[in-house]
């Protein structure tokens, strides 16, 4: 058996926003690595291994999913919403360049719904012009970079998609977030509280962002802060195609 690494996004809930692509690579798997949560998605066949891991862990699974394919398994390392984003493919061309041994084994990486357009499609098009997106975590950077880059998005207009609000082990940050956006002149802004989107816990608030409290947020909100020209329009949210 050849072995390779299929690095795979679930979508953000809903089983309908799993990839054709995936769900053959999934059917085609002899293992599956992932967060515990993670692999509770992936529809259970007999022989079909599952290795899960802590959410934390990233790199030790990054290295288990190349370890596994290297002995000529088919691996595929499961992520929510996109692989890509702020998710397991950079941790495992992290691994990767630090394993030549690895380097010619076969991987490929296969594009899931990232959050922010599911929450995006939710609200309307909040997206449909310039927009940037910021993870809050600052378990990987330090905190003025996050800041810095909430600044000079601000000052760019840039509608902004914020991943990892608020965790139990960061409760802080987002309130010093939207502190930071006020006094960057963003209180009239739209902002988007997207819940848990597309899964039976769904919930979406829009509100001004001056009215925005950090409570809002959890680790499974997608915050859309609109840009200056964000509008309403009955239950839609959207920003205008044209910049002035
Ligand atoms: N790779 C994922 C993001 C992982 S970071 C993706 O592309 O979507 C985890 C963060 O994603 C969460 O803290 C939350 O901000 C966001 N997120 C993931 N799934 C979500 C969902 N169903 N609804 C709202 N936000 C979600």
């Amino acid at each position: 058996m050849t072995g390779m690494l299929t690095i795979a996004g679930l979508g953000p809930g809903d089983a309908a926003l799993i990839t054709p692509e995936v769900s053959a690579a999934l059917t085609e798997a002899t293992d599956v690595v992932g967060y515990a949560p993670y692999l509770a998605r992936v529809p259970s066949r007999e022989g079909l291994r599952l290795h899960a891991s802590d959410n934390r862990m990233e790199l030790a699974r990054a290295t288990e999913a190349l370890r596994l394919a290297f002995e000529g398994r088919r691996v595929v390392l499961v992520s929510s919403g996109d692989p890509g984003v702020f998710a397991m493919a950079a941790a495992v061309f992290e691994v990767l360049e630090a394993a030549p041994e690895w380097k010619d084994l076969s991987i490929r990486v296969l594009p899931g719904v990232t959050a922010m357009l599911a929450a995006a499609a939710r609200a309307g098009a909040p997206l449909g012009h310039d927009f940037c997106a910021i993870n809050l975590s600052d378990n990987l950077k330090p905190w003025p970079v996050i800041e810095k880059r909430l600044r000079l998005a601000a000052a760019a207009d840039f509608a902004i998609a914020i991943y990892n609000p608020r965790s139990k082990g960061r409760p802080d940050g987002f309130a010093r977030a939207l502190d930071i956006l006020k006094d960057a002149g963003c209180g009239e802004r739209t902002v988007i509280f997207a819940h848990a989107v597309t899964t039976p816990k769904e919930r979406i608030e829009t509100l001004p962002l001056r009215q925005a409290r950090a409570e809002m947020a959890d680790m499974a909100t997608l915050v859309i802060v609109g840009n200056s020209t964000t509008r309403r329009v009955g239950r839609w949210v959207y920003a205008p195609r044209r910049a002035s």
